[in-house]
């Protein structure tokens, strides 16, 4: 079993070949780094995952956290891996030094923490939350709450969570119930269920840090009377001295598919016990607040799936490097010896196409991480608009398209080992339980899907779109080689369709029930995923070409560079023409699934 957990070459070519993310070190605020320290990171990142996250990724899967006596038991080796990455000062990595961070770019961030989730998500889980909870008080908390929750989240002595769904609303966050009523000392008192909480409760950390979405008595409904809360489990004094225990309770764990490693808990809010809320920010504003967390956790998302999908690929290339299985069908003879399964043509079609949705997707992702680092340092304050509006107009695609591939390329991972991969004793099984996952939370991709079509594409008069086809011109204008120039053609007719489409649908929905035009979104959010990624491919694939003219390579590195120009071609011809069938239903408004009636089914 391959202990890569992803390819650190492919890592290299991306982030500095193709992203040039060397050159961030250029920036005021990365002026201490250089490629040097981006690497070293790096290194230590691959080196932590796999000595302390990935040994115990199949034991946590099978030893679900299990509820006793009121406390959370889980295997030890969680808690010591958490405590590892807080230590490297990890979960403080992209923090200001003032804080205690690394003040590293999101690029290299985002890239280190590809390696915790490739080795165990379920573990990697509860450091992310953290992170990115305490990203959200350091934004939108006031100093008071800032000096006493941040330090402490960000040394690993206390986890945080986003507590927002509740058993009748999810992906309607509107609907939510919990109750905050204020008291006379300036806090609330917080009444309600949450469900599915990641981290909710676990036995790793001193305090958890619930971020809590409620509605204060009489606000106005729907989004607008959202709030945000900080709801500690312990309540501390402002020394971090324990005063008692919150009145917020573990209602049960919720036991699943994949993910395992990672408590899911039902928690209640003042049931037993006054449970004390402190508001963020303003009243009403809340869900505002907490879309930067959970815009966050959709680019997370979408990276731990094309991690997760990058991991079962090499699984499965190993695997069919060393399995040996019939014969070619030119050779006649029974008595020659078997083929390892990869010199078949179809198992060959299977690496392929997981090579293309993983590479692919991870170069979309860390594309999106570019975009988080030039919209918070980019001395140009245009490029930092610029970015912004991309990464808003991106963010649906960048959870979709690699969580819904990432995890069919998984299921191709399966295929590849055969009856052994659906066996237990495989790790590919747990990856695919793993990634699907990710469709679902983070907003389900069908909710991604009506927020690229209905919201993204016609915000501040599409000009995402339209900054969007001028950064893709720019790389179609840099195809030199007659594949590239094919495939440059390729996407710029598609990019051409499916702008057309685009208007067509703008059109309608001024004139149409919103019902109808909304109705196929999910081929829309297709559409446009395929159109990025295979901007991705050709971005790699002139980078490729213009390394490969330099013939002093040595066999390894044209043998990796050849490879990415096949698993370009594979997408541009295997993968972007599968849209036409998404252009075709757009563009006709087809009404088959809105027409059908329940009664029907
Ligand atoms: C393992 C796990 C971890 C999670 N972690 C957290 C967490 O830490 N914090 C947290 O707050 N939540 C968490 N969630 C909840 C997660 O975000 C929700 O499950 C998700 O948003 C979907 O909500 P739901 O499950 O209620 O499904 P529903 O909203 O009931 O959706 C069911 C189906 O209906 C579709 N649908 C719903 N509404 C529409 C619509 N308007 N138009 C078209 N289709 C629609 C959906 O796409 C989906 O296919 C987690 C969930 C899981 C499974």
């Amino acid at each position: 079993m391959t202990d890569t957990l992803i390819n650190r070459r492919d890592l290299d070519f991306l982030l500095y070949d193709v992203m040039d993310t060397a050159s961030l070190s250029e920036r005021d605020r990365f002026s201490e780094h250089s490629r040097e320290t981006f690497d070293a990171v790096i290194e230590t990142a691959d080196r932590m995952a796999r000595e302390k996250f990935a040994p115990h990724n199949s034991e946590a899967d099978k030893q679900e956290p299990r509820f006793v006596n009121g406390q959370v038991e889980m295997l030890p080796e969680v808690k010591e891996a958490f405590k590892a990455y807080a230590e490297a000062g990890f979960i403080a990595g992209r923090f200001d030094y003032e804080l205690g961070g690394m003040q590293l770019p999101e690029s290299v961030i985002a890239a280190c923490n590809g390696f915790f989730t490739a080795a165990n998500p379920g573990t990697a889980g509860y450091p992310f939350l953290t992170t990115a909870a305490a990203d959200l008080i350091k934004v939108f908390g006031s100093d008071e709450q800032k000096a006493k929750y941040l330090p402490p989240m960000l040394d690993g002595r206390y986890t945080g969570t986003m507590a927002l769904t509740e058993p009748h609303a999810g992906s309607s966050l509107s609907d939510i119930r919990t109750s905050a009523s204020p008291t006379d000392d300036g806090h609330y008192l917080i009444k309600g269920a949450k469900i599915y909480i990641s981290g909710g409760e676990q036995s790793i950390s001193d305090n958890i840090v619930h971020l809590v979405l409620a509605r204060i008595k009489g606000a106005p409904p729907g989004v607008k009377g959202i709030s945000l809360f900080i709801v500690p489990k312990f309540l501390t004094d402002d020394r971090g001295g324990v005063t008692g225990r919150n009145g917020v309770a573990l209602a049960g764990l919720i036991h699943k598919l994949g993910y395992r490693g990672t408590t899911s808990t039902a928690l209640s809010f003042g049931d037993d016990a006054p449970c004390h809320g402190y508001l963020v920010g303003e009243p009403h504003q809340g869900l505002k607040y907490m879309f930067q967390m959970m815009n966050e956790a959709r680019l997370g998302v979408g990276f731990g799936a094309a991690v997760i999908g990058y991991r079962g690929y090499l699984h499965s290339l190993e695997y069919a490097k060393e399995r040996l299985q019939g014969r070619k069908p030119s050779e006649s003879d029974p008595t020659k010896p078997p083929v390892p399964i990869i010199e078949h043509a179809d198992v060959r079609r299977m690496l392929l196409a997981q090579k293309a949705y993983v590479e692919g997707g991870l170069a979309l992702c860390l594309y999106g991480a570019r975009l988080v680092d030039d919209q918070n340092s980019h001395p140009d304050a245009t490029i930092r608009e610029e970015a912004g509006k991309l990464l808003d107009l991106l963010t649906p695609i960048m959870k979709a398209w690699p969580s819904e591939y990432g995890t069919r390329a998984n299921d191709l991972a399966i295929q590849v080992y055969g009856g052994a991969g659906y066996t237990r004793e495989y790790p590919v099984e747990q990856c695919w339980r793993d990634n699907r996952l990710n469709p679902i939370h983070e907003g389900t991709n069908g909710i991604q899907a009506l927020d690229l079509l209905g919201r993204k594409v016609w915000q501040d008069r599409s000009h995402g779109l339209q900054l969007l086809m001028q950064r893709m011109q720019v790389d179609l204008e840099a195809a030199t080689t007659s594949r590239c120039q094919q495939w440059a053609l390729s996407l710029s007719e598609t990019l051409q369709r499916a702008v057309k489409v685009t208007q067509d649908l703008g059109a309608a929905l001024q004139k149409e029930s919103p019902d109808r035009v909304l109705a196929n979104a999910s081929c829309y959010l297709h559409l446009f995923g395929h159109i990025c990624v295979a901007w991705m491919w050709l971005r790699q694939a002139n980078q490729a070409e213009i390394l490969l003219a330099d013939a002093g390579y040595a066999e390894a590195e044209r043998n990796f560079l050849e490879g990415k120009l096949q698993a370009a071609r594979y997408f541009f011809h295997w993968e972007l023409p599968t849209v036409a069938q998404d252009i075709v239903l757009l563009q006709n408004r087809d009404d088959t699934c809105l027409e059908m009636r329940a009664e029907w089914f």
